[in-house]
């Protein structure tokens, strides 16, 4: 299984529009960040969890040829604004694109791209099929086994998912033991690290490494980061062994 970080920033990206701080104004690659998101590939499978504004260059970029279904963590702006784009893959796969999240997720869905809802559509729409899944489920798409964890978003109930060996968590300042008890025994986690300042919705650096450390997986990439954090090159310095930022394009093998 192959897993490429497709984006590694939280919502505005990096650099931010009109913004001069180091981390936006850096030349080093791994500081240029589109929206979170990643892709997962088998031999004969591929999905992505989350499609975000910059969906459209992220599938360029990677070279994506085929997509076999979408995993989307909550309904958040820069986790859904790119669902429009799916359609490319509706045309070259002549088929519609399986779409999974929460109930409540897929409501959203259906009312931000009403027009590829309504019942005389304009052509060319995207093609999508909503599949509700619920927190714990256990599921596949193709040959590749997918868990469900649910994590909180604030005051918000969201996924995470585990695919066998690997773990993406993003968007989370809560993790339940049950959750916890989820993601144990994987050997590679993701989990979204902010800033260093306290928020409302999203773990900080310091919580994201105290909670990587309690759940004792051996490699860990933090994602969704802000510019606030600063360049990555200054700030990977503080994190412990085993304990990385991940960066758009970055790939990793399980
Ligand atoms: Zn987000
Ligand atoms: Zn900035
Ligand atoms: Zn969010």
């Amino acid at each position: 299984m192959k897993i490429t970080f497709l984006g590694t920033g939280t919502s505005q990206g990096i650099p931010m529009i009109g913004c001069q701080c180091g981390a936006c104004k850096s030349l080093d690659y791994r500081d240029k960040r589109f929206r979170a998101s990643i892709l997962i590939e088998t031999k004969t499978t591929t999905i992505a969890v989350d499609a975000g504004p910059d969906f459209r260059q992220q599938m360029l970029r990677a070279g994506t040829k085929k997509m076999d279904a979408l995993l989307v963590t909550h309904e958040h702006k820069d986790h859904v604004a790119g669902l429009d784009d799916l359609r490319a893959f509706n045309y070259i796969q002549e088929k519609s694109m399986p779409i999974f999240s929460l109930q409540r997720v897929l409501d959203h869905i259906k009312v931000e791209f009403a027009y590829a809802f309504a019942e005389k559509r304009y052509p060319g729409v995207p093609q999508l099929d909503l599949f509700p899944i619920i927190e714990n489920q256990k599921f596949e798409i193709g040959d590749i086994e997918i868990e469900t964890i649910p994590v909180m978003h604030a005051k918000l109930p969201i996924l995470g998912f585990r695919f066998g060996d690997f773990t993406y968590i993003t968007d989370a300042n809560f993790l339940s033991e049950s959750a916890i008890n989820q993601i144990k025994g994987s050997k590679v986690l993701v989990l979204n690290a902010l800033q260093k300042e306290p928020h409302i919705s999203h773990f900080t650096l310091d919580q994201a490494v105290e909670m990587a450390i309690k759940i004792g997986v051996p490699k860990v990439y933090f994602t969704h980061m802000s510019h606030k954090l600063g360049p990555q090159k200054e700030v990977e310095k503080e994190l412990p062994n085993g304990i990385h930022f991940s960066y758009d394009g970055l790939e990793v093998n399980l």
